[in-house]
This record gives structure tokens, C-alpha cells and sequence, in this order.
């Protein structure tokens, strides 16, 4: 079927019904002698939404969408206006940057350390760190994580496992049924199948071994018995962005929503007197920040926002529910620029008819044969009439000469089209890469208050741990100690902490 025979749904056109083992002891822990009350109100679960590589531009541009085309807020800004709900702003640099990327990031929330880009809950020349679901865990917590990434991609890993470099996915895999993470849902079936692994290990054998349910597609997650653990993998890699999911019949059938995956994990995690923790990513907004892709970008941060509707609902009529909704990081800044009109010529009004990301596109414009097939395909695809003069700086582009290739932060060939999109959106870019900018914070229900004003990322484990009444601190080390640590490992054992972010290399040339 050729991508115009799919019925294509629009940007608005979302499913509405979404808005609808055992551990180790830790030493250092202290007892659960806390009641678990912050301010005299009870904190019995956790809920923490990752809008990743989310500048502040996304949200700004999501609800500035939805308010002309909708007229409507965001569900976002609406939160904001709660008078219950409590704002900050989050602090995101790693030990070795000011930029982060999402493994330190992750890793400064799951363990309360800076640690180097790359590196997941571990310094170098130390043993592995206590995450925040072994110590939450320890407590009878049940635990679950949901992403749109692999399961076993950096933001999730980060709460839960403790390894070098967030390139071990297929030993992150292993970790998490070690560890009876009760509740797992995303990408990623090359790291769980014997067919696909390095070590032909069957891993969806191991995890129902493990009393695990394991699905693979959206009904399955549906009819998934609430009182069994649950994996839940519906791609080989990433799962593929809201606007080519939406717009694929066969894609849209298989593969659930993130809010669809939240629900799932809400039934099956509130069970037991303990309570629960829940991480639940949107992990595309970062991908597509990457590529400076606005329709990939607004259409995620949409299906991020109706997983945070299915939260919040929860959260409202539980009341004993803390509720974190947050970015790791920025990411290439996007913004509507200049004097943006309220009317019909308002450039947020041509994301509707976007119906491809530039990574699905991007394919079509290296095999197009001139830049009026490429014309016409931006025309079909984007809802935007380009001159020929474009046609022809994207079709030099596609062969890998854009005219932007000597200037760093747009050497991509994504760079190049998002400028020409620009040209009729009025939204531009500062880069194809994380940026340092404070991200937005806004928390709600008991413990929310501990969420205000300039938070620190590493301070989050403290705070998460102290709703439940559990003190806990990891070791720590300066940029120097571990630099140095590093290059006596280093030349120990040659291993090598990555430092860089394997998505800043997205581009489709
Ligand atoms: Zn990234």
C-alpha cells in the first residue's frame, strides 16, 4: 500500500479515548520507618513524565497550535493553571558538561549523582550505583517504565540499572528481569530476540519464565491479565513517531499510544499496599528535536500530553498520587520567530496537514530523480507549496551538498529542509543538538511542594526517596577525581565510557 492510499488521520485527529525477583538488601539504606507523609498528606505513588529533549518551545508552540486550530489549551497549560499544581524549573548538567545527555540526565534522577554524558548510574573506578528503583523497590514498591524509545534506551535504563554506557541495551535488557521490574513497555524487540542478539539469548522466554506477560502488540496489552508482571515490545528499535504511526493503518493497529501504554501500566502497577513508580517517557520529542522535524516534534509532545491526561485523571481521583511532569534536557530550542499573526496565515496552522516525518520523507527525497519531485513531494507530504528554487536547495541537500554543510550546528541535511519549512512556519531552530537551557517543571498532589522554584536534577533522588521516608545517598565524585579515574580504568582495561548521544547522529543523509 502506497503511503497515499492510507487513511490519514490529522494532527487533531488523535485517539480521543486517550485523553482518555526479588532484590538485594541495600546497606546504606535506611529502615522504612517513615509513615511516607509529606506535609500530612499521604505519598503512596509516583509518577514521573519525561517530555524528552523538550525546550521550552514545544510546549509554547503545542498549546499556541491547539489554541488556533482547536481553540482549546494544551492539557499542559492547563495543568499550569491549576492552583494546586506547584512550578519550577529544572537544572539539567551532567558531571562533565553543562549540556547533558539523557543517559547522565536519567541517571542524576535515578541515583542523585552527576556522573559523564553516557555513562548510566556508574562513576568510573567504582562499583555500580544504587538506582532509585532498587531502593523503591526494596520498599515493596511495584515499578514500571514506559517509553516510546527502546525500553532499554537511556531515560528508562536510568532508574534501573547501573551499567558503563548506555550503548549496553542488551545487557540492560537482562538487568531488568534480574531486578522484577514489575511493569515494561516500548521499543526495542532486537535486544529481548534470540534471532536478533549477539548471544542468541530468547529474553521474552526468560521474562515468561519469570512469570512475565509478554505482548507485542496493542491488543495484547489490552487483554493482559492486571495481576501479572508485563513486557510489552512493539518495534525493533524506536517506536516510530505519533505522525507516521497515525498516518500508517498497519502501524497505528499494532503499535499502542503512550497514553494507551500508561493505562496499561496503571492497572497493572496499582495493586498491593505498597504503591508504585511509574516513569513514563515521551522519547521522540528528542528525536525529533534532533532533526528539526516541527510535525514529528508537535504531533509527539500531543500523544506526550494525552499520556499526561491519563496520569493526571488518575492521580486526581487517587489523591495519594505524586504526579512530575518535566524535560531532561533542551534540545535544538525551536521557536516561532517574528511577529506571528493570529490569523489564517499564522505558520502553526500548516502542522495539521504534515503527514510524514522527515525521516520517513527523508527517504523518498534521496531517490527523487529533481527538485520538482521534490517539490511535489513536499507539497504532498507537508501541505506546503515550495518555489523550485527550494526544490533545488533540498535536492542538493539530499545529495549530501547542502549549501549549509560548513556551518556546524547545520550540517544535516534535516537542517536544510527545516529552514525551508521555516520559510512557511515561521519556526526556527538553534541546532540539531541538546542545549543547556533550564527545563520546565511542573508537579502535582502531595509532595508536589518539594518540586518548587530552581530544582537541581541530582536533588530529585533525595526528594523522591523522601516522600517515602527513605534517606539514601550515593557516592559522589568532582569532574577531576573522575576524569582521572576514567584514564586509570582506561588504560587498565581499555573500556571507554561513550560520550556522545547516539541520536545527535539522526539526519537522513
Ligand atoms: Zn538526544
Amino acid at each position: 500500500m502506497s503511503r497515499q492510499d492510507f487513511t490519514r488521520r490529522s494532527f487533531f485527529g488523535l485517539a480521543a479515548g486517550a485523553a482518555a525477583a526479588s532484590m538485594t538488601p541495600f546497606a546504606l539504606a535506611s529502615p522504612s520507618a517513615s509513615s511516607g507523609r509529606v506535609r500530612g498528606r499521604q505519598v503512596k505513588n509516583i509518577i514521573w513524565m519525561v517530555s524528552d529533549g523538550m525546550s521550552m518551545g514545544v510546549p509554547s508552540m503545542l498549546d499556541h497550535s491547539l489554541q488556533l486550530s482547536h481553540g482549546r489549551r494544551s492539557v499542559w497549560r492547563r495543568l499550569m493553571t491549576d492552583p494546586k499544581a506547584v512550578h519550577g524549573v529544572m537544572d539539567t548538567r551532567s558531571l562533565n558538561s553543562m549540556v547533558t545527555d539523557s543517559a547522565a540526565a536519567s541517571t542524576s534522577w535515578g541515583s542523585g549523582v552527576h556522573v559523564l554524558n553516557g555513562a548510566l548510574n556508574t562513576l568510573p573506578g567504582t562499583a555500580d550505583l544504587t538506582t532509585l528503583y532498587d531502593l523503591l523497590g526494596g520498599e515493596g514498591m511495584k515499578r514500571g517504565l514506559v517509553t516510546t524509545a527502546t525500553i532499554t534506551h537511556a531515560t528508562p535504563a536510568g532508574f534501573a540499572a547501573a551499567v558503563r554506557s548506555r550503548s549496553a541495551e542488551p545487557e540492560i535488557a537482562q538487568i531488568y528481569r534480574k531486578k522484577g521490574i514489575e511493569v515494561l513497555m516500548g521499543g526495542g524487540h532486537e535486544f529481548f530476540s534470540g534471532e536478533e542478539r549477539a548471544d542468541k539469548k530468547d529474553l521474552y522466554s526468560e521474562y515468561q519464565a519469570s512469570g512475565y506477560t509478554v505482548c507485542k502488540s496493542k491488543s495484547e496489552i489490552k487483554k493482559a491479565p492486571k495481576d501479572k508482571n508485563l513486557l510489552g515490545i512493539f518495534s525493533k528499535g524506536q517506536i516510530p513517531y505519533t505522525i507516521d504511526k497515525i498516518n500508517s493503518p498497519e502501524l497505528d493497529e499494532k503499535v499502542p499510544s503512550l497514553a494507551e501504554m500508561a493505562e496499561v501500566a496503571l492497572g497493572i502497577l496499582n495493586r498491593g499496599a505498597k504503591g508504585f513508580i511509574l516513569q513514563v517517557e515521551g522519547a521522540r520529542i528528542d528525536h525529533a528535536a534532533h532533526a528539526n522535524d516541527l510535525g514529528a516534534i508537535l504531533n509527539d509532545q500531543m500523544a506526550f500530553e494525552e499520556a499526561l491526561q491519563v496520569c493526571l485523571n488518575f492521580a486526581r481521583k487517587d489523591g495519594e498520587t505524586l504526579v512530575v511532569v518535566t524535560s531532561d534536557h533542551g534540545n535544538a530550542n525551536p521557536g516561532i520567530t517574528g511577529a506571528a499573526s493570529l490569523g489564517k496565515d499564522n505558520g502553526l496552522l500548516r502542522v495539521p496537514g504534515m503527514k510524514a516525518s522527515f525521516e520517513v520523507l527523508g527517504n523518498d527525497l534521496k531517490k527523487a530523480p529533481s527538485a520538482e519531485v521534490i517539490r511535489d513531494l513536499i507539497q504532498d507530504r507537508l501541505g506546503i507549496g515550495i518555489t523550485l528554487a527550494e526544490g533545488h536547495l533540498l535536492f542538493d541537500a539530499a545529495a549530501n551538498a547542502s549549501v549549509l554543510k560548513p556551518f556546524g550546528n547545520y550540517r544535516f541535511a534535516t537542517a536544510t529542509l527545516a529552514m525551508v519549512v521555516g520559510t512557511y512556519t515561521g519556526v526556527g531552530w538553534s541546532s540539531g543538538s541538546h542545549t543547556s537551557d533550564y527545563t520546565l517543571l511542573t508537579a502535582l498532589g502531595p509532595g508536589a511542594e518539594l518540586f518548587e522554584g530552581m530544582v537541581q536534577n541530582v536533588d530529585c533522588f533525595e526528594k523522591l526517596l523522601s516522600v517515602r521516608g527513605i534517606t539514601f545517598e550515593n557516592p559522589k565524585m568532582t569532574l577531576e577525581e573522575a576524569l582521572a579515574a576514567q584514564a586509570k580504568e582506561n588504560d587498565s582495561k581499555g573500556s571507554l565510557q561513550a560520550s556522545i548521544d547516539p541520536a545527535d547522529e539522526v539526519h537522513w543523509v
